[in-house]
Order: C-alpha cells, then structure tokens, then sequence
C-alpha cells in the first residue's frame, strides 16, 4: 500500500480510527475503518477495509487500559499491516475548539495547551480526544497532526444565535452556544451540490440522529442555528442525554434532592434520554421492536422533539427548503423518518413511502414543496480533507 493518513476518534471507552490512502485524482480513498472497544474493561480490535469486508476481529491485551494504551495497540497494529509504508500524517476529531479554533488546526504543544483549558466546556470528550494527541507526538514525533473540530462548522453564526442570556462577565469566560456535529454538518453541506442541487443554496435542516442527536440549520450551505448549544446536552432527546429540559428541574436535583454534581452529571449525560423514558435501552432499533408503553412513550417523544426543534430552527432560517436526515437513526430507519416528516407536514413535507423505505436519496413526493432527503455522512472523510489540505499531501500525490 501506498503512505496513508490515519484519522482518529477517541472516546472515553474506544478508539475509532480510519486509514485513507494518499489523496488519488478521485479523492481519499478509504483502506480500512476499525475501532479498539472496551478499553480498560475487555479490549479487542476490529476492523474492516473500505469495502466493508473484515479484516481483523481480535481480543486485546487486557494491559489496553487507557486512550495511550490504545494508541500504541493501534500502531502494533498498523505496522503489522502497513509496515512498508509511511504514515503522512493523522487528523484527530476534537469536540471543542472554543471561540478560538474557526478551523482545523495544525497542532503544537502551544495549541495542545489552549485546547486543554477547554477540558472543563466537554469533560466526558476532549480529555480523551487531547490524550490520543499526546500518545501521538510520542510515539511518531516527526508525524504532522490536525485537530479538526466538531464546533468550528457553527463559528459563522450570529451573534444572537451563539449568545446564551447571562451577564457579560460570564460570556466573557466562554459561556456561549457552539453548536457540535460540526464535521458531519460540513460533510452533508460539501455534497449537498451533488447530491440535492436544487436546495444546496437554500434553508436546510439536517438532522444528524444518531446516540448523539442534534439539528443545523443550514443557509446557503453555512450553518446559521443549531440545537446543541454550551455542552452536549441541549436540543433533541437523544440516546441517553435528555436534550433541552427546565434548567429549573437542575436546580432541583441539587437543592431538592441534594444529589451531588457528580451524580448529575451522570445521570444527564448516562442514564436520560430514551434510556431513561424507556428504562429499557439507549438504542434505537431495540425500541422500535419492542410493545412496551416505556418503549413507544421514548420513541414518540424522541420524534415529537424532534418535529418541535424544526419547527423552531425553520423560523430561525425564516422558511424551509429541504430536510436531510443522516447518521445512524436518520440513514437506517425509514419508520422515524416517516414520523418526523408526518409531524412535519403543516411545512409542505410530503413523503414517499416507497422512496423512503427504499432509502433513496430523495425521500419525498414530486408535490411537497419542502423536499427530505437521506445523505449517509462521512466525518471521517471529512477530517481526512482537513488534514490532507492544511499539511499540503494532496499536492503531494
Ligand atoms: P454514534 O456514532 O453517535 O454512536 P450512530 O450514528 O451510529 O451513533 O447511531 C446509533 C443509533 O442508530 C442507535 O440508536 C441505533 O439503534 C440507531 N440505528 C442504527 N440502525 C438502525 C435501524 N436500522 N433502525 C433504527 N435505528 C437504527
């Protein structure tokens, strides 16, 4: 194989990774997708290359007990596959660039110190994005690296848009709304000329519904709104985030209820959402399955968020064009999207059945005057780009 640019995803729990070749006239190509799961608990590797098909299934060492563990699991890995080529760089998803990072960024120890004033602003995330960095530039000290971030899509909104309502001193010190999902946003809006022409410079919504879900209002392809905001938690129901509630029912857990900061951080970030409406599963196909009224009271509400927010986020764009749905929910299952665009109608969404349970690309009906579509996203490709563009390797190809 040729060099390749290795992309990185690191979680608290796992590594995802992806190997893509040395740009080609035709792009990036993809060689191979895996993750290391269960770090710190049963590690094992998997991964399959660019046509899905497995290429490795493993057990791990159980000494892979952290992000560095990973790191160095992965490189075993990689050599043993890849030894006779180089790597050209690697592009890491970061999920907080602050006010400061409006785009990818070449990193530095300077950078890698600003980026670590952010830990506080995404606590369960950018620990574990900034250690596989660190793992990196010991291990491959000569390798460029790219921090391309999941807010910095959402950097050209409006001032009213990004404020959050507090006094100045404490804006001042970041409080804010920065959005996140950026990069898979920036995806759906760079193939949106292709793939859906007649509204890439109109007023989009895309929902990204996945474990973590949220919306973008998208204007001329630029992202103007969106449903997450200061952290992680605000907008859509999601997996086990409850999405927008009562900053009162906050207040309430520590004063009424004396629960400790800790314990509230969990249980907003672990144990709400459809997990905690259904108290049976965060995972969506499980609940379409089941009969249990927990189960359908959780799915309906997930949709019925879901409706609401766009009805919000059209009148922040002032009309609507187009709906996309992407990530795992919005690419595979046709029943919420049928809901969503159902409880959507009163917008001129009208949906084909046959189309959208065929998972065309185009999901709605010739009359429907706002058109819905289904756009699979890419964020790692997407991070491949960044990083293939700011260290100049497409020129090198
Ligand atoms: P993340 O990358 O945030 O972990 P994904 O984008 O992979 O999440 O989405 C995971 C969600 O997608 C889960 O709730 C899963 O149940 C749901 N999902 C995947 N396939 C289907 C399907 N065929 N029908 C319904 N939900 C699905």
């Amino acid at each position: 194989m040729d060099d390749y640019a290795l992309v990185l995803n690191a979680g608290s729990s796992s590594l995802k990774f992806c190997v893509f070749q040395r740009p080609m006239a035709e792009g990036w190509r993809l060689e191979a997708r895996g993750q290391i799961e269960g770090i710190g608990t049963s590690p094992r590797l998997s991964v399959k290359d660019g046509n899905g098909e497995i290429l490795t299934k493993q057990d791990l060492d159980a000494g892979v007990r952290d992000g560095r563990d990973a790191v160095d699991a992965l490189g075993t890995w990689l050599r043993s596959k890849y030894g006779g080529s180089r790597v050209l760089g690697v592009g890491h998803r970061v999920v907080h660039g602050g006010s400061r990072f409006k785009g990818p960024t070449i990193l530095d120890r300077q950078v890698l110190a600003e980026l670590n004033e952010l830990v506080p602003l995404a606590p369960l995330h950018q620990p574990y994005n900034l250690a596989a960095i660190e793992a990196v530039f010991e291990r491959l000290p000569g390798v460029p690296q790219v921090a391309c971030f999941d807010t910095s899509f959402h950097r050209g909104q409006s001032a009213v848009a990004e404020l959050i309502p507090l006094p100045l001193e404490l804006r001042q010190a970041g409080l804010q709304r920065y959005g996140f999902h950026g990069l898979s946003y920036e995806y759906i809006a760079s193939v949106l000329p292709q793939v859906a022409p007649e509204i890439a410079n109109g007023r989009v919504i895309v929902a990204h519904l996945g474990s973590g879900a949220s919306l973008c209002a998208l204007k001329d392809g630029k992202s103007v709104d969106s449903t997450l905001g200061f952290t992680a938690l605000d907008g859509l129901c999601m997996g086990t985030r409850p999405g927008a509630i009562d900053p009162g029912v906050v207040l309430h857990l520590f004063q009424g209820l004396n629960m400790s900061a800790k314990e509230v951080e969990t249980l907003l970030y672990k144990k709400s959402g459809l997990l905690g409406i259904s108290g049976i599963s965060n995972d969506m196909r499980d609940l379409l399955g089941r009969s249990e009224p927990e189960a359908r009271l959780a799915v309906d509400y997930f949709v019925y968020r879901a409706a609401k927010e766009i009805g919000a986020l059209t009148a922040a764009l002032g009309g609507l064009d187009g709906l996309v749905f992407t990530a795992g929910i919005g690419e595979n299952s046709a029943e919420i999207r049928q809901r969503i665009c159902n409880a959507s109608a009163w917008l001129g969404i009208g949906v084909d059945e046959a189309a959208n349970s065929n998972g065309e690309a185009k999901i709605s009906t010739s009359l429907s005057t706002v058109s819905a579509w289904v756009i699979p996203t890419n964020e790692e490709l997407m991070i491949a780009r960044h990083t293939g563009s700011l260290l100049g390797l497409a020129k090198a190809a």
